[in-house]
């Protein structure tokens, strides 16, 4: 092949690529902020005087034996219920926390089944992800209807069956990056404080945490909410579940 041909094959191959992943994964982004515009306006504060104030807590990653069941506690300390996006592979390796997730009244919705990125996968893993994580589900009792896909990314397939599963797909507002090495509570705080406002989904992990470069984040993340939930609550927040979002 010539220069030029090579020139056009990579140009023809990062176009195909473009388009079966980064394209989807950006225009779910994009709905994302429509739609929280939508619902609750820009600067929701103003907007919303005298409405309630709701915010939605999500937790992705998990289940994990340590974190999730430390971060149970506090939500069951505070009676606030919450949406987990659980990795299928975890959920069956520690089936009792994602029953303990049901039995509290938080949302189960599906994080993937190996939490690997859309952006990469082929048609058939994607289909077989799927299948296993939401009979990983099934086995356990819960109909699951929400999909978050791993950072957001999906692909043609991903949307397909999505649909075909009748699977909505929730992305989120805040993201507190809590896995990040060179975060602390402090800064997740003011993060969280400063970003949230009504109607918010925020992002954060229970588990996954166990990495050399992750260092117990999760546990940072629970102190982090420890501190925070009583100022939020002071500020007159609610904390409600994906499920209760869709039937605002
Ligand atoms: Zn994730």
């Amino acid at each position: 092949m010539t220069k030029k041909c090579w020139k056009k094959a990579a140009l023809a191959l990062t176009a195909a690529a473009a388009a079966y992943s980064y394209v989807p994964s950006q225009a779910g982004k994009l709905q994302q902020r429509n739609r929280r515009k939508k619902a609750y306006g820009a600067g929701s504060y103003g907007l919303n005087k005298g409405q309630e104030k709701v915010l939605y807590l999500t937790f992705d990653d998990g289940p994990h034996p340590v974190y999730t069941e430390k971060l149970l506690d506090l939500l069951k300390q505070y009676e606030i219920k919450a949406t987990f996006f659980v990795v299928g592979a975890f959920a069956a390796e520690y089936p009792h926390l994602v029953l303990r997730m049901e039995q509290e009244g938080h949302t189960i919705g599906l994080h993937s089944l190996q939490h690997k990125s859309a952006m990469i996968q082929t048609p058939s893993y994607t289909r077989w992800d799927f299948a296993k994580s939401l009979e990983i589900m099934e086995d356990l009792g819960i109909a699951v209807q929400y999909y978050r896909p791993p950072w957001g990314h999906v692909n043609w397939f991903t949307l397909w069956q999505m649909n075909a599963y009748g699977l909505k797909k929730v992305l989120w507002d805040v993201m507190a990056e809590d896995w990040k090495e060179d975060t602390d509570i402090e800064k997740m705080q003011y993060i969280l404080l400063k970003k949230a406002e009504n109607g918010s989904i925020i992002c954060l992990h229970d588990g996954r945490g166990d990495g050399p470069v992750q260092k117990e984040a999760p546990l940072r993340m629970i102190k982090t909410l420890e501190q925070t939930i009583p100022v939020w609550i002071e500020d007159g927040y609610q904390f409600k579940t994906i499920a209760e979002m869709e039937r605002r």
